[in-house]
């Protein structure tokens, strides 16, 4: 069964106090709902463990924003697959575009790390997405083709059942642009469409395809509204626990 969600993505915002205080806002925010999507927020590494114990009786679960690509050893500063799970985090944010630009992250790189963050049992949430100039040249398919046969579709289906996509136009991240619901729509379809070529209908159907780029509490519901856009990964509005929670109601 496909799952609807929200997962917020903080990036390097929040101090461990001012992190623990959004959980907890937002926690008490949605301790007498009932979410129609499942909730997660992707934190730093610094918050993971303490904002995991706070949210361990909420709805709410818990993503990394990166692993590492080595199991583990003399890799000064990284933090491995195995120590997010240990935080109690469930999901870990792969391949996000701020970290394939600023961070060099490759094909490669990534791929290790999708088949560490599953060897651990973390789900991933595998970010893809074109820049400006590649929507300029009508490319995106191909990118985004590139992007899932570069680091994901060498998965066995059983593991690929594992992985949330997140489809994030790099020109709309941060930027106060939002693809339209009908350009976001065309492709989250036609990403949806790759899926079922390399690994079945049932499993494309299943599959947890989020949009991420400026999404709000404005944009959301009509983004949400189209058939193979199951939720939204939200960088800024993710920093608010109101703004986040009127995404989640846009469901
Ligand atoms: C993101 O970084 O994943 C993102 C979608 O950011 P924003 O919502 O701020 O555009």
């Amino acid at each position: 069964m496909r799952k609807n969600i929200v997962a917020g993505n903080w990036k390097m915002n929040k101090t461990l106090q001012e992190g623990v205080a959004l959980a907890t806002e937002l926690k008490e925010k949605l301790s007498n709902a009932t979410p129609n999507c499942e909730v997660i927020i992707g934190t730093p590494f610094i918050h993971l463990a303490t904002v995991s114990e706070l949210l361990k009786d909420s709805v709410i679960k818990v993503a990394a924003e990166n692993c590492a690509d080595k199991e583990s050893g003399a890799y000064t500063g990284e933090v491995s697959a195995a120590m997010v799970k240990s935080t109690g985090a469930q999901y870990c944010i792969l391949g996000h575009s701020e970290r394939r630009a600023y961070y060099h992250e490759t094909f490669d790189i990534l791929r290790e790390k999708v088949k560490l963050a599953l060897a651990h049992d973390l789900k991933p949430i595998f970010c893809i997405g074109e820049v400006k100039e590649e929507r300029e040249a009508n490319k995106q398919n191909e990118v985004v083709k590139a992007q899932l046969e570069g680091s994901v579709f060498n998965l066995s289906a059983e593991e690929f059942s594992n992985i949330v996509l997140g489809y994030e136009p790099v020109w709309a991240i941060g930027t106060g642009l939002t693809a339209t619901p009908e350009q976001a729509q065309e492709i989250h379809a036609y990403i949806r469409g790759l899926v079922a070529e390399k690994y079945g209908k049932q499993i494309a159907e299943d599959c947890t395809i989020l949009y991420g780029g400026s999404c709000n509490a404005k944009n959301a519901a009509g983004l949400f509204a189209n058939p193979d856009i199951d939720g939204g990964l939200i960088g800024g509005a993710s920093l608010k626990a109101d703004d986040f929670k009127a995404i989640i109601d846009a469901f």
